[in-house]
């Protein structure tokens, strides 16, 4: 954002507003911890604000301040569609695309209140009327510091705050070791540890309350981990069969493809995941290095994210899109090689 934009945006949240605050679909750690950051800080502002998800999210995210006051689109249509109409700024975070959002892109898109988005995925569409994008960024959380130290709200950071953005920024960054980690994400967690985070709580908050069953399912994921050494590939089929056997509940198979990557030579890494629900099989890629995940499911599963981590989806069978990656990963051999 231009300085000028910064002065624009400022001036507007410097009298109480309608509010209204939207994570992508599926959203996670960072889209659930800025929405709520965000949040905390506006209505402290006197601002009336409202967290409308497209859809429910994983029980780990849950113990945040202010969860229980986020709106579940799918579930309050109604409700959710008479807020967004009655916005006079919404704020779209962790997105790049409105079709991110689901079903819910239909209302946000014909809303007249002003938009503000707020980004790191690459290639944000033109919706908004303020762009705060960037791809260099660890996570959306890391953004809305920055967006908070831009508009000089810093000083309404309290501890409820810095632990929403530090769950965004951990679970962006796999708890500060992916390449996206840089020094300044650590001098904000510095100052979010300061400022109230409790950072060995939230850790085990978010990591360390696995159910039984979630734990027997990441066995079988393992046991069906398949690499294919000549393309230094390896990939994980979850079939819904075996969701089943486990009592799968949302946000069990989080974090299971990066297993793939933890093999020695394996620079890209994916997970199948069939939704009998959903009639599809999503898709979540990894890679090391150079390999770009994000054109790769752009390319071939209707998906996007970043350059190490993005994710698609297929309307083949389970078995069919496991056979399509397989055969158009050998296009790819030079890349998967160097
Ligand atoms: P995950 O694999 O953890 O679901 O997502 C990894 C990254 O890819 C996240 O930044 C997420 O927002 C993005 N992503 C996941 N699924 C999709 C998708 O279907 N479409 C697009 N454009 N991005 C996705
Ligand atoms: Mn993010």
């Amino acid at each position: 954002m231009k300085n000028e934009e910064v002065t624009a945006v400022k001036n507007l949240l410097s009298k109480p507003k309608k509010i209204v605050i939207v994570p992508h679909k599926n959203p996670d750690g960072d889209a659930i911890g800025s929405c709520l950051g965000l949040a905390h800080v506006l209505e402290q502002l006197n601002h009336n604000v409202n967290i409308i998800a497209p859809n429910d999210y994983p029980d780990f995210l849950k113990w945040m301040a202010g969860n229980d006051t986020i709106i579940i689109y799918d579930s309050h249509k109604e409700k959710s569609e008479a807020l967004i109409n009655d916005a006079e700024i919404i704020f779209t975070l962790d997105f790049n695309h409105l079709s991110r959002t689901g079903d819910m892109e239909q209302p946000l898109s014909k809303s007249s209140a002003l938009k503000i988005l707020i980004d790191h995925h690459q290639q944000p569409d033109s919706y908004a009327n303020y762009i705060y994008s960037d791809v260099s960024m660890s996570s959306t959380a890391e953004m809305v510091y920055h967006f908070l130290n831009k508009t000089e709200l810093t000083k309404y950071i309290n501890a409820d705050v810095a632990a929403c953005l530090y769950v965004g920024i951990m679970t962006d960054t796999g708890s500060f070791r992916f390449p996206n980690t840089t020094s300044t994400t650590h001098h904000i967690i510095a100052d979010l540890i300061d400022r109230g985070a409790k950072n060995s709580d939230i850790h085990n908050l978010v990591y360390d309350t696995n159910s039984y069953h979630r734990t027997q399912l990441l066995g079988r994921a393992l046991s069906n981990l398949k690499v294919i050494e000549d393309l230094n590939t390896a990939y994980i089929v979850l079939s819904q069969k075996d969701l089943n056997e486990f009592h799968y509940q949302r946000g069990d198979t989080e974090g299971f493809v990066n297993y793939g990557l933890s093999v020695k030579g394996v620079v890209f890494a994916t997970i199948f995941i069939e939704s009998e629900q959903e009639n599809i099989i999503k898709m979540s890629f990894r890679s090391r290095g150079e390999f770009c995940v994000n054109t790769f499911a752009r390319n071939h599963f209707e998906g996007g994210g970043h350059i190490n981590a993005a994710g698609g989806k297929s309307d083949l069978s389970l078995n069919e899109t496991v056979e399509k990656f397989i055969s158009i990963l050998p296009t790819y051999k030079t890349e998967l090689t160097q």
